[in-house]
Parts: structure tokens; C-alpha cells; sequence
């Protein structure tokens, strides 16, 4: 199965999607994390899409590449993060066909009580003081390091990511709206609520 989740910064849809990967065996692109790995590495393709830790969208030939390449081959898979507007969209179905699109549907204010909540580590693993607290305050459960707060996770950049997440992507809404393929879920729930919803609906015609 070939599936895309989409919804805000702050919907849970990475969480989700790490669940899906976990239980259902597809497997999880996330593509904003792929990018951020890269530009730690400040490989070519990272040092081209340095501009996106600042809440701006990395060069669509770069990506659109880069997503060819990794879902060559691949009939399982759940893409997180892409396509990010209209013209990945249609890119995409030239190179393969999705099944289903997810959308978690988030409002506002809770997109920014969930997002400024978030801490990070340097291993990657992420927490959230609401919903994912780490068993020490600010301590990384795994390794012990001091949790940090990401940049794009402020309220003044989260703001700035709703405003640029709804232009950009509403287009892309009503693309799959209209190929029949979006399947719309209420992400105020918990993480468990969603997933099974999700779940309900994923082999449904
Ligand atoms: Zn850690």
C-alpha cells in the first residue's frame, strides 16, 4: 500500500506514521527529517536545502529527485512531508500511484500548544511535555543528554509554518479531494484514537 500522510506541523502525523510503520510494516519516509540529516551532514543535497530550517521549503528539484530515488522499488510505503504543494503532487503521480491520503485535521490553537511543547534530542529522538514526557525533566531517556528546544518550534515560527503549511498545501487538499483518494481524520484525539481510525479506514474501498 502507498500512502501519504498530511496535516499541519504539530498534527501528530509523524507519530502516526512511525505506527504504521511499526505495526502495519510500511515503511515511514519522512522527508523533512531526511532533509535535516542531510544538512548535518552537509552532503550536496543538504548544503542545497540549507534555507529550510528557517520555515522556508527546500528547492523542488532537489526534492522531487530525491523522492524518485528513495521510493524506487518500494509498494509499501507511507510519505510524511511530501509532496508539500501542488506541483510535488502532480510530480508524483508521474512516477507512482498512491493509494490513499491521509489528513489529520488540527486546528490552530491546539497545533501551537502541541508544537511549543516539543523538545528534541541530539539522537533524534523527540518528546513532547504533553504527551511524550521523558522520565527525567529535560534528560533523554535514551542516552541522558539535555533535551533541547528546535528553532522552528517557537511560537513565532510556528505561526509562520501554519500560514505557509495552509497556503501551500490547500491546493494540494483539493487535488486528492478530487482523485477520490483523501480520506480526512479528526487528529484532536489521542494518539491511539487516531491511529485506530486510521486503521478503520486504510483497507476500506
Ligand atoms: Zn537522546
Amino acid at each position: 500500500m502507498k500512502l501519504i500522510i498530511m496535516g499541519p506541523p504539530g498534527s501528530g502525523k509523524g507519530s502516526q506514521a512511525e505506527l504504521l510503520e511499526n505495526k502495519l510494516n510500511l515503511k515511514h519516509i519522512p522527508l523533512g527529517e531526511i532533509l535535516r540529516d542531510e544538512i548535518r551532514k552537509n552532503t550536496t543535497i543538504g548544503k542545497k536545502v540549507k534555507r529550510i530550517s528557517k520555515g522556508s521549503l527546500a528547492p523542488d528539484y532537489v526534492v522531487d529527485k530525491l523522492v524518485k530515488k528513495i521510493i524506487k522499488g518500494k509498494n509499501d510505503f507511507i510519505l510524511d512531508g511530501y509532496p508539500r504543494h501542488l506541483a510535488q503532487a502532480k510530480y508524483l503521480d508521474k512516477i507512482t500511484k498512491i493509494d490513499k491520503v491521509f489528513l489529520l485535521d488540527t486546528p490552530s490553537n491546539l497545533i501551537i500548544k502541541r508544537l511549543s511543547n516539543r523538545r528534541a534530542c541530539k539522537c533524534g529522538e523527540t518528546y513532547n511535555l504533553l504527551t511524550k514526557k521523558p522520565k527525567k525533566d529535560s534528560i533523554c531517556d535514551k542516552d541522558g543528554e539535555k533535551l533541547y528546544q528546535r528553532d522552528d518550534d517557537t511560537p513565532k515560527i510556528i505561526k509562520k509554518r501554519i500560514k505557509l503549511y495552509k497556503k501551500q498545501t490547500i491546493p494540494v487538499i483539493n487535488y486528492y479531494k478530487k482523485k477520490k483518494l483523501l480520506i480526512k481524520i479528526d487528529s484532536s484525539k489521542s494518539l491511539k484514537q487516531v491511529f485506530n481510525e486510521i486503521k478503520n479506514k486504510l483497507y476500506k474501498r
